[in-house]
């Protein structure tokens, strides 16, 4: 699956650039010239790295990685800050509101689609933890296997997948559309209705082991695990 790169930045020339350089390289890219809006889209979409000018109408660059850094379901959002400010004091600025790396304007795209890929590695490290909890349900992502209580629960791939994606961000509500393309992926083409068949399997090998629900449905919005389903 293609990583999905938000491009935040007001020229647009300057965005232009990055997206056809990105998208050049196999990345998805979501171009956003507003720093509020940014906020937004990115609560939204859920992008795998944000490239943030730090100049921007609305709120500076610097705000927006505060305040992503301040948001529980978006601060694990690796970001990279493109300043046109040499000094070394603003450099450590943005890292110190959360930026995990810079550029420098004048940069090359080739240097910065290089750095957005070491930092995805990075961040895959980093979440490629082999084991993931939640209530009373381990999954062994190594292993391939989940439990609930310490009984073995029996899922196929696609349910697997599904439980992986609930289980990294509990509580979290996933729209169909973010569980179709964290599951499925963005290049083909699958019905809403066939996502729900998937949950309802995972609900139901869950439930055959132990209750209580765990897998919570939000009408007209999505799904979550959640102890507080019922
Ligand atoms: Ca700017």
């Amino acid at each position: 699956m293609k990583p999905l790169i938000c491009i935040v930045e007001d020229e647009l020339p300057q965005a232009e650039l990055l997206r056809y350089n990105f998208e050049n390289q196999g990345f998805h890219t979501l171009t956003v010239g507003d720093g509020l809006e940014a906020l937004e889209r990115i609560e939204d979409e859920l992008p795998d790295v944000v490239v943030l000018d730090w100049m921007l109408p609305g709120l500076s660059g610097v705000e927006i990685c505060r305040k992503i850094r301040q948001q529980k379901e978006i601060k694990h959002i690796p970001i990279i800050m493109l300043t046109a400010r040499g000094e070394e004091g603003d450099r450590i600025r943005g890292l110190e509101v959360g930026a995990d790396d810079y550029v420098v304007k004048p940069y090359s795209p080739k240097e910065l689609v290089a750095r957005v890929r070491a930092l995805l590695r990075r961040s895959k490290s980093v979440d490629g933890e082999e084991f993931l909890e939640y209530a009373n349900v381990v999954m062994d992502l190594s292993a391939h296997k989940v439990t609930r209580g310490g009984e073995p629960v029996h899922l196929g791939p696609t349910e697997f997948q599904l439980l992986r994606v609930f289980l990294g961000r509990p509580t979290r509500v996933f729209s169909r559309e973010n569980l179709l393309d964290k599951v499925w992926g963005r290049d083909v083409y699958v019905e809403d209705r066939t996502v729900d068949v998937h949950v309802g399997r995972l609900r139901k090998a869950l439930n055959l082991v132990k209750g209580p629900e765990l897998i919570r449905t939000i009408r007209g919005v999505g799904y979550s695990i959640d102890q507080d389903a019922q």
